[in-house]
């Protein structure tokens, strides 16, 4: 019993605070997280380091520890960065007009084709979509296809060859098909060159778009940042869409991206299908980047279940010394509520070195609140009736011991000793130095 006992106690107590120490090993673990998801490890330390700042000395509430409160804050930062919420597209426009830019094989086709289908089957929008890349006539076909698989419109012109013209004439048609959205999709080249970058210019300041979007595979990485930057520094684009995320890639370049230009990421593409295109969500997008997803929901499931009224309600109690066997009744119950135990702590993927010695088995608190529940109302309000015959009415009462009813009040009696002095002056000084 001595040993469940010290678990549950271990539990009942959290781990006081946020410090250096007692998260510097999962410090590293998110760090780890971000770079193998395609974070720079010059983004992922500047991240880490600022987050850890910002968090050494919160308080972590009963029944969390340090690290499991660390990767949550890290998760909220992260979709901090990313954006908070999701932004979505400026409509406005009569006709609204996109523009869609990027590298070659990114999959700008493939995307104007999802936007098209999106606003079209989401917005009750009639889209014209416009084949803009007039150098592969494979291209035209293949804007073609989609738009015929969406029963979406095309505008193309074979012979010619001049991207800005065939912009201008397919603003004139959109007027005259009533078009209320017009999505240009471009010609891009393998690599950043100069005569890519004037023709997207120029169509940009001919067409002026109400919605310029630059297309990236999420794939490359590293050097999605690059081509971010330069396509922003011409045409200081809207948004960002990554794609390919259906894959093993976890998307650490939004990350990336997001540090370097400060645009949103609107959509995400995840699939050859017209239908693979998801709204982007940063704490999704989050979830996906740190892999630990699940720690995240559990301490949101904890930090539920905590009520800041009954804290405070107790700490009340503590500082009268007037903490009884009820209110302990109540706080093993609190975390008992959070699910099973087991469960709880399997959520927690590989469960890191610094997570391991959190373990606990769902008997922990059997032995205790069997004890408790043995007691007369009178006896958990005021332990110290507990006298010798008492004890052995609570002890068979209970299928325990006298010898661990003996056990459990006087652990009781010296954590109540341990909270009060805790609440003095003097101890909250310790536990700040503690915490330093
Ligand atoms: P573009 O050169 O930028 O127009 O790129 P495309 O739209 O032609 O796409 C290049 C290739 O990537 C094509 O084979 C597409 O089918 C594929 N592709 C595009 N988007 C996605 C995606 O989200 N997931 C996957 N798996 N493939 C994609
Ligand atoms: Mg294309």
């Amino acid at each position: 019993l001595q040993d469940k006992l010290d678990k549950a106690l271990h539990t009942l107590k959290g781990k006081g605070q946020i410090t250096e120490i007692n998260v510097a090993e999962t410090i590293k673990e998110v760090r780890r997280a971000l770079v193998d998801a395609d974070v720079s490890y010059k983004v992922a330390k500047d991240f880490t380091d600022k987050v850890k700042e910002k968090a050494l000395g919160q308080n972590v509430i009963t029944s969390l520890n340090p690290n499991q409160l660390m990767v949550k804050i890290v998760h909220d930062e992260l979709a901090e960065l990313m954006g908070g919420d999701s932004e979505e597209l400026n409509l406005s426009g009569n006709p609204t007009i996109i523009l869609i830019a990027g590298l070659q094989g990114s999959g700008k086709t493939t995307f104007s084709g999802k936007l098209a289908n999106y606003l079209k089957t989401k917005k009750g929008k009639n889209p014209l979509l416009v084949a803009g890349d007039v150098y592969r006539p494979a291209a035209i076909e293949q804007l073609k296809v989609l738009g015929e698989q969406i029963g979406v419109p095309v505008y193309a012109e074979t012979e010619n060859k001049n991207p800005v013209q065939i912009a201008q004439n397919a603003l004139q048609k959109g007027k005259e098909g009533n078009h209320n959205v017009i999505i240009i999709d471009t010609a891009g080249r393998l690599a950043i060159d100069e005569a890519m970058m004037n023709e997207i210019r120029q169509v940009h300041q001919t067409v002026k778009p109400h919605e310029t979007l630059f297309v990236v595979d999420s794939m490359t990485g590293q050097d999605a940042v690059n081509t971010a930057k330069a396509f922003n520094d011409v045409l200081d684009y809207n948004g960002v869409i990554l794609t390919k995320l259906d894959g093993d890639t976890r998307g650490g370049a939004a990350l990336t991206i997001r540090t370097v230009v400060d645009k949103p990421i609107k959509f995400i593409s995840t699939g050859e299908k017209m239908e693979a295109l998801d709204i982007f969500y940063p704490s999704r997008m989050a979830d996906r980047i740190l892999g630990m997803g699940d720690v995240v929901s559990l301490v949101e499931r904890a930090q539920e279940q905590f009520d800041e009224e009954e804290a405070k309600r107790l700490q009340k109690k503590i500082a009268k010394n007037t903490f009884d066997f009820d209110d302990f009744l109540k706080q093993i119950q609190q975390i008992k509520r959070m699910g099973n135990m087991k469960d709880l702590m399997g959520m927690i993927p590989g469960a890191g070195k610094a997570l391991k010695d959190i373990e606990i088995d769902d008997n922990a608190f059997k032995g205790v609140e069997a004890i408790i529940h043995s007691m007369t109302p009178k006896e958990r309000q005021n332990p110290q009736l507990i006298d010798a015959s008492r004890k052995k009415r609570i002890a068979s009462g209970s299928g325990t011991s006298v010898q661990e009813v003996n056990q459990l009040l006087k652990q009781f009696s010296e954590m109540g000793k341990m909270m009060k002095f805790m609440q003095s002056p003097g101890g909250r000084q310790m536990m700040q130095a503690m915490g330093k």
